[in-house]
């Protein structure tokens, strides 16, 4: 039929705009390259930030003590606390919970997230349970993983640059975000004192490095998207400060700002991007990371509904609705592998309320599906080339057989197959096999929370 060819008009464009065949992303990667020289270079005007995160060491094993850590930057917030037990022990003991933040608190005042942040701490505290022990005469010590773009003043302090993944309070912007949580701590009676201010990726590195010591990068794949690796202080231009021991400092890239005239580039991403709280930037991020995926999908169809009624005479109400689609739901329809499609076809009624949906047009959901995913996967495998290309180990080391790790997280990662499998297929296909043998990617579940205690370890006031 006419509105069905119509449809597949608008679907074979989009899927011809998402293309990333192998040259591309060797473009993109080398864009990548570029990008990390120039915010590495100089503190302003480049879209990689290129962050000093002041952590100049990395966990050794040796950590003791009870710390705790506070994950914020995504759609939960997790507080935890450990009992580290040096080479030894390791880690003696943990201890977690997880806390939602009400929608209005991403919008609200500053004061009002911290305050809700610190409360839940005081609650969490007030469990802890045998087998953690504050030494006698310290207080309590907090590394506080914040997964915004800050700027770092020191190892303990720093100022939010922006807002990131749907967060939008004004007035925290420019302040010191420490400053914010220690003062909402006080005013809980929390007796604790932050001793390291890190992001997921620094963490996630932290944390990775101490369970592998070949880990020398870290990637988020989860709500948002970042990476951070191990960069040589003589690197690193804009470094004004002294030459650390290890002549080594972590850089979080704050690569989810990426942006590159080699990036696919449909109507679909354009008009995701202009009606964002982030207008124009966020740009990588926007085409990779599972805040977005599934609203890319969304959009296509609701073009193939308006445009060709692909899903009848009226256009589903449901599919204007922004972000109704969610990328775990984009993710269970893609892996559905039921003859009939069962699953694409509940979720389609169920989310956005169509019913009676043929095979053909649920079979047209599930490719949709797989375009983005595809898409969003490559990409990413293309910065962690700019990465690898950055620090010399995207070629065969003949002299020191060296594998490289990279400590991954994020539910993107971990939870969609498709979109994990594209991307190590794809790490293989732009590196050959002899490399990608060397080179190997490790789910670090949740190891910014872990790697921020030890960070919070070995910067304790009390060393
Ligand atoms: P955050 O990034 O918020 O810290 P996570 O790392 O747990 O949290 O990632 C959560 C994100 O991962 C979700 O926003 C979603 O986009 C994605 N995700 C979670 N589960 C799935 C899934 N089953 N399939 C695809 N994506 C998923
Ligand atoms: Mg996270």
């Amino acid at each position: 039929s006419a509105r069905w060819a119509k449809a597949m008009e608008i679907f074979n464009e989009f899927e011809k705009k998402c293309e990333t065949p192998i040259e591309r992303l060797n473009l993109v990667a080398d864009a990548m390259l570029d990008e990390m020289n120039a915010g590495l270079a100089s503190e302003n005007g480049n879209q990689l930030k290129m962050l000093i995160s002041y952590v100049d060491n990395l966990p050794t094993g040796d950590e003791h003590g009870l710390f705790y850590a506070l994950d914020l930057g995504g759609t939960n917030f997790r507080v935890l606390r450990v009992q580290l037990g040096g080479k030894e022990g390791r880690v003696l003991k943990q201890e977690s919970t997880e806390v939602s933040i009400p929608p209005q608190l991403m919008i609200g005042t500053s004061e009002e997230l911290f305050d809700f942040i610190a409360e839940a701490l005081a609650k969490f505290v007030a469990t802890e349970s045998e087998g953690f022990h504050v030494s006698p005469g310290r207080h309590r010590e907090l590394g506080f993983t914040f997964s915004f773009p800050v700027k770092q003043t020191s190892i303990a302090s720093g100022s939010l640059i922006r807002w990131t993944k749907g967060f939008s309070i004004d007035d925290a912007v420019g302040q010191d975000v420490v400053a914010q949580l220690t003062k909402s701590m006080e005013k809980k009676g929390v007796d604790m004192r932050v001793g390291a201010l890190v992001n997921d990726t620094i963490g996630t590195l932290a944390g990775g490095r101490y369970a592998n010591k070949d880990v020398v990068a870290a990637v988020i794949l989860g709500t948002g998207t970042n990476a951070a690796y191990v960069e040589r202080v003589s690197a690193i231009p804009k470094w004004k400060g002294p030459l650390p021991k290890s002549e080594e400092m972590v850089i979080n890239m704050e690569w989810g700002n990426f942006r590159s005239s080699h990036l696919p580039l449909t109507e679909y991403d354009h008009q995701l991007d202009i009606e964002s709280l982030n207008v124009g930037e966020q740009i990588f991020e926007k085409k990779i990371s599972g805040m977005y995926l599934g609203d890319i999908v969304r959009r296509v169809l609701l073009k193939m509904a308006e445009e060709a009624a692909f899903f009848g005479d009226t256009v589903p109400p449901k599919l204007s609705v922004p972000f109704v689609l969610r990328t775990p739901v984009m993710s269970a329809m893609h892996h559905d592998t039921s003859p009939d499609l069962k699953i694409v076809g509940s979720k389609l009624k169920e989310i956005l309320g169509i019913s009676n949906t043929t095979l053909r047009t649920r079979k047209i959901v599930v490719d949709l599906c797989n375009i983005v995913a595809t898409r969003g996967a490559r990409l990413s495998a293309a910065g962690i080339l700019g990465i690898l290309k950055k620090i010399g180990r995207d070629t065969v080391n003949e002299a020191q057989k060296q594998n490289t790790v990279i400590a991954m997280d994020g539910g993107l990662y971990e939870h969609y197959t498709e979109f994990r499998e594209c991307l190590k297929s794809t790490i293989k296909e732009l590196l050959g096999e002899e490399v990608a043998e060397t080179i190997l990617i490790e789910l670090a579940n949740d190891g910014s929370g872990l790697g921020a205690t030890l960070l919070a370890a070995s910067h304790s006031q009390y060393i």
